[in-house]
């Protein structure tokens, strides 16, 4: 905090104050809607939500709001910010200069195009059937291009994509990753699928949802997630909402049949919540505090979730008292269940793919969004498009469109970009596993040894704390990991996955 505090400052730092008072109803509402809202209550609450996020919408793209931030960004007033103000100042004023140059009649389009879409791709993928889908996809890739070319005047419309979802990586970056990773997973792959896999049958029953949930909270409390800032909740698919650091929640989605998917889920999005849980105090009402890096959130959440959950070390010092608490997995030995936790094979949907066939399910989307942008395939030719490139990353071929290019809504939105940055996510997490085993010694004995909450502690010193304040390429400069490769993650699938296969 910088001694002198202007009035502009000041008068900035209250209408912040005031944007995450909005933002905090905004996500409330959003949360209560998804978890706990009666069906009769939906439409009045949807009622407010709506108020509310027009509300935070006029704030933010107000001419006052505006010439704070020109103001703040002048010579004068910019060099005595503090470095978590600066970071405010530059993002969001990138970011209403941006919304400033879309006609507001072109949003409202791009508004309603994007309900529509939504609701056609629901009806598209319960009937299994891309044509009721394809004219509003080409729709919303015609708007999307627009909406770049409106908001980043003479860039390359993907770059922009890629950087709205993660500051600091540009297209070539991700090109160079991807091919990394394709061409380093081939080999594994090619062992594994000769190998012998895990019979699921051992874990067939019927298993209580109370007892999963006790399951779900001791896990999280063994990974350090702070229930004196953060609760649970229910939803169909399970998400990370952010209110403040000190209000973190975390929704499952239980499965009498599934013992093990919900346990991978808790473990994922507690890694999301204590993210948020441990950024610095003093970064409240600045950009710093909110993580819109896709790729660094989901490095979080996915360190926990792949690197320290599918580790069987990390089950060793709690298995027994999940088997107390659910007495149907005592027939499942630790080794067995280890197997069943890293049981790579080919399959069709991506959220249900293992660690290692995951990222060529992202590689399959991120060729298709660069053959729109950068080769402007057709849209008919997709579905095709979409099950030559499975075949030949996963070696297997969808028989629908539900289990093809159906399976995720994410182009019905126009979230053209987010996909890469799951893999980005992982790809972060073998550069970090590097750094945590040179500062703190081998990961498979400090989680034998029931210390896992050293590790969080490790996370949170190093780059926890520091919230959205560096983008990916600094942070791994800062734990000394220099340019950013794929390397270090094949290096852990390939130790790992020869020694299990
Ligand atoms: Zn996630």
């Amino acid at each position: 905090m910088q001694k002198f505090m202007s009035k502009l400052l000041e008068q900035f730092i209250a209408f912040q104050k005031e944007r995450s008072l909005y933002e905090h109803a905004v996500a409330l509402l959003h949360w209560d809607l998804t978890t706990h809202a009666p069906e009769l209550g939906k439409e009045h609450t949807t009622e407010t939500l709506a108020y509310f996020s027009t509300k935070l919408f006029s704030l933010t793209t107000s001419a006052q709001y505006g010439e704070m931030l020109e103001k703040l960004a002048g010579p004068e007033e910019y060099e005595s910010l503090s470095e978590a103000m600066k970071v405010t100042v530059d993002r969001f004023l990138k970011e209403y200069r941006e919304q400033a140059r879309i006609p507001e009649d072109f949003y409202s389009e791009l508004v309603t195009a994007r309900a529509q879409s939504g609701q056609a791709w629901e009806k598209a993928k319960r009937a299994s059937d891309y044509s009721i889908f394809k004219p509003h996809l080409q729709k919303m890739i015609e708007l999307s291009r627009q909406t770049a070319a409106y908001t980043n005047p003479g860039e390359e419309t993907y770059n922009v994509f890629l950087n709205q979802f993660e500051e600091g990586l540009d297209s070539d970056t991700v090109d160079r990753l991807f091919e990394e990773v394709k061409a380093g997973l081939a080999p594994l792959l090619k062992h594994i699928r000769n190998s012998r896999h895990p019979d699921w049958s051992i874990v067939s029953g019927d298993y209580d949802i109370d007892k999963e949930k006790k399951v779900q909270d001791l896990l999280l409390e063994y990974i350090g997630f702070d229930f004196n800032a953060g609760t649970t909740g229910e939803s169909e698919h399970p998400f990370t909402t952010e209110l403040s650091r000190h209000d973190s929640r975390v929704t499952n989605h239980y499965s009498p049949s599934d013992p093990i998917d919900y346990m991978f889920s808790a473990i994922h999005e507690g890694g999301h919540a204590i993210f948020q849980q441990s950024i610095d105090p003093a970064y409240e009402n600045t950009a710093a505090a909110y993580v819109n890096m896709m790729g660094l959130h989901e490095s979080q959440s996915r360190f926990f979730e792949n690197i320290l959950g599918r580790n069987v070390n990390f089950w060793i010092p709690v298995y027994d008292r999940i088997c107390d608490l659910m007495p149907g997995l005592r027939k499942v030995p630790l080794d067995d269940f280890n197997l069943l936790i890293n049981d790579v094979k080919p399959s069709f949907i991506r959220t249900r793919a293992d660690e290692v066939t995951y990222c060529l399910h992202i590689i399959l989307r991120y060729e298709l969004e660069t053959a729109i942008f950068r080769g402007n395939a057709d849209v008919s030719d997709l579905p095709d498009m979409w099950n030559d490139k499975m075949e030949q990353l996963l070696g297997i071929r969808p028989e629908n469109d539900a289990d093809g290019i159906l399976q995720d809504m994410h182009w019905a939105d126009g979230m053209f970009g987010y996909f890469p940055t799951y893999l980005l996510g992982s790809i972060y997490d073998g550069m970090y596993l590097k750094a945590v085993e040179r500062d703190l010694g081998s990961i498979d004995s400090l989680l034998a040894q029931g210390r896992v909450k050293d590790i969080t502690a490790w996370l949170q010193t190093n780059i926890q704390q520091h919230g959205s304040l560096y983008p990916a390429p600094k942070i791994m400069e800062r734990i000394g990991q220099g340019n950013i490769s794929a390397a270090p993650l094949l290096d852990y699938f390939n130790s790992k996955y020869y020694k299990l296969y």
